[in-house]
């Protein structure tokens, strides 16, 4: 079954600004999907037209097969959703935020408290929970986000730039919590700017831009189409001129630092290993250069 069915959507703002021009989309239950694309591309205009924020021009969008227009009750109980702004009231606790949603949901007093302590612990929030939010830090805010979308268990979660301004350490426990979200089943989809995101995250990836859907696939078949990838090499003794003179992948940073550019379908890297400890040329360590989608995300939206 398809969490999301998604056809001919269009919106068109204040009948000037055509935001979506006839978008086809359909996300299979499970899914963690990634919707990608440039400032300005339609993502939040589709988030918010699915969420009934936003009210779509024509088209018709199915959740788990439920008409939006048709049971619109059902189709929005089945939705979790963390909009980009931070939209509670600054001046509720953290606990209550979440009861209010529950509340909201119709859900009974005692399940929605199970359901508060059960999100605060994995969120780790537990000893905030009196704290009115707007004295959290960014991180914080954007995972009582998540609590509140998740309080009534919804089998689609919508998440618009969900670790956006947050520090490493956050971010890394916000992806955690939502690969294991996942993996028990619930289908998720993701707006981000951030591609290292989509590439730890996401089975499979949208690309919008200018209001149409450019890309639809998977991954891994995105990743397949990249020939070449740069690395960095920290080396372990000092490089000289001569000694990367033959290799014309590789190009010096200074002493301790090369950089290789390989073609995958002629070199491996394993030959070239092999060739650097020849030279007598010991790697400390290893890293790519850029995120490997990015180069790809470039050339798809430059040539839409
Ligand atoms: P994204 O989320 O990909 O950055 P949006 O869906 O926010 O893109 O915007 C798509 C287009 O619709 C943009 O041209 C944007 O300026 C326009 N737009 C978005 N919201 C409104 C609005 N409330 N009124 C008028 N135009 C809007």
């Amino acid at each position: 079954m398809n969490a999301l069915d998604i056809r001919s959507l269009k919106k068109t703002y204040t009948n000037v600004t055509k935001a979506l021009k006839g978008v086809n989309l359909q996300v299979a239950q499970g899914d963690f999907f990634g919707l990608l694309g440039p400032n300005g591309a339609g993502k939040s205009t589709i988030i918010g037209i699915i969420s009934s924020l936003i009210r779509k021009t024509s088209g018709s969008v199915k959740i788990f097969n439920t008409d939006i227009d048709k049971n619109f009750a059902l189709a929005k109980s089945f939705i979790g959703i963390t909009p980009q702004e931070l939209n509670f009231n600054q001046f509720e606790t953290v606990e209550d935020i979440v009861l209010n949603q529950a509340g909201f949901y119709g859900m009974r007093k005692k399940l929605a408290r199970e359901r508060l302590d059960e999100l605060l612990e994995k969120l780790r929030l537990e000893d905030r929970r009196k704290e009115v939010s707007r004295n959290l830090s960014g991180g914080m805010k954007r995972r009582l986000m998540i609590a509140r979308a998740l309080v009534h268990k919804p089998k689609l979660l919508l998440l618009d730039e969900p670790t956006a301004g947050v520090d490493i350490e956050i971010r890394h426990s916000i992806w955690s919590f939502l690969k294991e979200l996942n993996s028990l089943g619930t289908t998720i989809i993701l707006t981000t700017h951030n591609l290292e995101e989509v590439e730890i995250l996401c089975r499979n990836i949208g690309i919008i831009n200018s209001g149409h859907l450019i890309e639809d696939t998977s991954l891994r078949t995105l990743l397949s189409q990249l020939d070449s990838e740069s690395y960095i090499l920290d080396l372990e003794d000092e490089v000289t001129d001569a000694q990367i003179a033959d290799f014309p992948e590789l190009k010096a940073i200074d002493k301790h630092q090369i950089e290789i550019n390989i073609n995958k379908k002629e070199k491996s890297l394993n030959s070239l290993f092999v060739k650097l400890s020849d030279k007598g040329i010991g790697i400390r360590s290893m890293r790519n250069k850029n995120n490997r989608l990015e180069k790809l995300f470039l050339d798809l939206i430059s040539t839409s």
